[in-house]
């Protein structure tokens, strides 16, 4: 059920991690022009990286690397060793482009198994895929996981619901990977046919590629009837699977024989304790055709060593609570899109809500579309009003500044398929 690595023991993991990265080093080092420049740069050589203590010795990436060397500029191997790309979904600006070689698409199938299995999935399983196929890492690195574990895989790729549900309940699916956004969707399309719940055959979700928060992780349970777990990458160090959540639903374990994680301030660079918040960097200690060290993720996250119910003794990372590149700064106050998600499923909303920011007067305004649930649609204008009343006032305690509340009529806002797009930042456009 287990890999060894999955539970080693603090002193063979850091021996295992620092073996691969001084191997590593050397690799990137001997391979790599634009890495090594900026090793020349700090005054660093492979010399002087002898175990994982020395990490921080070496230079950051950045995504502004990543587009600057872009395309093959960070490429570890040969062109002719390599047998697929992926690239990210661009949410945040350019494409980034990543290369891998038969053995990193291995290596990646494996840590995608993990978390397979630690969400309780089995060989006699089901499981749906319906991640985007593509150049998006989702679909192809479950896909790979699932064959691994060896379930029967429904290669479905995001969209088309109606067929999605027909393969669900035709076939029995018991695992279904997805978005969480597009977890929702399915469950309110399933909700309208009767076949929420305990109605259906699934048992398991395992939910990424974007932030969610924990009462979505309830909402999207409740409604599919199913236990839903985090899965956590990116297309910079493979795809999904860097990190997976196992049956106690505390946090992501980190695949750390693959990847070392180390927490950083944004701003100085310094590395920061366990336990600290800051940004997430990963440095990939055994993926050769795209062999990032310590890549900055701009992921907000903190890291843990707690001990864990389950028997794995990796790391463990939390939900990553947005990017810094997601934070939105509304009239000075830092403002993080979770934070409103918190409140409108604690109160009772949905996650199908769209926020927007603008600037008028030299002002920043902050206005939330909520949908009203279908209960309510019929709701007299004078208690919409008063509902939009109470979410201002829930909202105005969590972010610190006021927002105005729309409520709008069910089904209005549109639904995501893939990464949900949740902020439309106006001020941008202008
Ligand atoms: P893009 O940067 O264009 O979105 P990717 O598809 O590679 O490209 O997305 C990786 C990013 O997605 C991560 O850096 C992180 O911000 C987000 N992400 C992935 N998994 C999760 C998760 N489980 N929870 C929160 N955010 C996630
Ligand atoms: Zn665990």
């Amino acid at each position: 059920m287990y890999q060894k690595e999955e539970r080693l023991d603090e002193k063979s993991l850091r021996e295992l991690q620092s073996q691969r990265l001084v191997e590593q080093v050397k690799h990137v080092y001997e391979n790599v022009p634009y890495y090594r420049n900026k090793m020349i740069e700090k005054g660093v050589t492979p010399d002087d990286i002898k175990s994982v203590d020395d990490l921080y010795k070496l230079p950051f990436l950045s995504k502004a690397d990543l587009r600057e060397a872009y395309p093959f500029g960070l490429l570890g191997v040969p062109l002719s060793e390599c047998v697929r790309i992926h690239a990210t979904s661009g949410t945040t600006g350019k494409r980034v482009i990543a290369f891998y070689t038969q053995e990193d698409i291995n290596l990646w199938e494996d840590c995608c198994a993990r978390a397979i299995i630690a969400a309780g999935g089995r060989k006699d399983d089901i499981c749906q895929v319906s991640y985007g196929f593509g150049l998006f890492t989702g679909g192809a690195g479950l896909n790979g996981g699932s064959h691994k574990v060896g379930c029967l895989t429904l290669p479905l790729s995001s969209g088309n619901t109606e067929r999605q549900i027909q393969f669900m309940q035709d076939l029995g699916s018991t695992i279904l990977c997805c978005t969480p956004s597009y977890a929702a969707y399915l469950g309110e399309a399933m909700k309208e046919k009767g076949i929420d719940g305990d109605k259906n055959s699934l048992k398991i979700g395992i939910f990424g590629a974007e932030p969610w928060t924990e009462e979505m992780r309830r909402d999207i349970e409740k409604t599919l009837g199913i236990k839903a777990y985090d899965i956590y990458g990116l297309t910079e160090t493979s795809g999904p699977g860097v990190a997976f959540e196992c049956q106690e639903q505390t946090g992501m374990h980190v695949n750390e024989d693959h990847f070392i994680p180390e927490i950083i301030n944004p701003d100085t660079g310094e590395v920061l304790p366990i336990g600290e918040k800051g940004e997430l960097v990963f440095t990939a200690i055994t993926k050769k055709a795209f062999p990032l060290l310590r890549y900055r993720t701009r992921d907000i996250c903190v890291l843990s060593r707690k001990k864990c119910s389950c028997g794995r003794t990796l790391i463990k990372m939390c939900k990553p609570m947005g990017r810094s590149d997601d934070m939105l700064i509304i009239r000075g106050v830092n403002v993080f899109p979770s934070q409103i998600e918190t409140v409108l499923i604690k109160e009772g909303y949905t996650s199908n809500y769209l926020i927007e920011v603008d600037r008028v007067n030299n002002s920043d305004t902050l206005e939330i579309f909520v949908e009203l649930p279908i209960e309510h649609f019929s709701d007299t204008i004078k208690d919409v009003a008063k509902k939009e009343k109470e979410l201002v006032g829930a909202l105005t305690a969590m972010l610190g500044i006021k927002p105005t509340v729309r409520l709008v009529a069910p089904k209005t806002i549109a639904r995501s398929e893939g990464k949900a797009v949740r902020v439309v930042d106006k001020r941008k456009l202008h």
